[in-house]
């Protein structure tokens, strides 16, 4: 009988280490399924690249590329031969032009719970609500849910929006949505 175990990491944003995901992942599941639950988790559109590393993106040790399909060079890599243990981290790359960058902490390896779907998420980061910059210059209070990436440039700081102020404002700007 295989005793699987299951390694669960915290995966955050390099450069929003408040946004966060709890994964688990069974030690015989591969880079592939981790990439398919990172796509997921994090809301990232399906068409680029994915790349994990031993280390730090670019300055370490590439475990292999992950094509949007689920292929490439890294793809059937299983967990247990990454050889990780509790308080290791690996890094991950998504679209290597938008190049987010994500660490990814192995917190603990437990057991398996019987009937549970593994990859899966089991908690986030509480979403802390934050507010249309437009609207609150006229003392309104919307929950932005985008992020103007023009205006952010230019005035050096985060410029968030609801996405009535978004399209009425910035229609000729490059707007994100925000991940929360
Ligand atoms: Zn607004
Ligand atoms: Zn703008």
């Amino acid at each position: 009988m295989i005793n699987n175990k299951v390694y669960v990491f915290n995966a955050a944003l390099k450069h929003r280490k408040g946004i966060w995901r709890r994964i688990e992942i069974k030690d015989d599941q591969t880079l592939g399924d981790l990439d398919s639950i990172m796509r997921q988790a994090f809301n990232h559109d399906d068409y680029h690249l994915g790349e994990f590393f031993s280390g730090r993106v670019w300055k370490s040790e590439s475990l292999g590329e992950i094509e949007s399909d689920g292929s490439g060079a890294g793809a059937k890599k299983k967990i247990d031969e990454l050889k990780l243990v509790e308080g290791n981290t690996i890094e991950y790359v998504y679209d290597f032009g938008d190049d987010i960058q994500h660490v990814i902490k192995l917190e603990r390896i437990v057991d398996t719970v019987a009937g549970a779907k593994y990859p899966r998420v089991t908690s986030k980061n509480k979403i802390r609500n934050r507010y249309c910059v437009s609207c609150k210059k006229i003392q309104k209070k919307t929950i932005a849910t985008w992020i103007c990436i023009d205006c952010s440039e230019e005035e050096q700081k985060q410029v968030l929006l609801c996405e009535d102020c978004l399209g009425e404002e910035h229609e000729d700007h490059y707007g994100e949505e925000l991940l929360l």
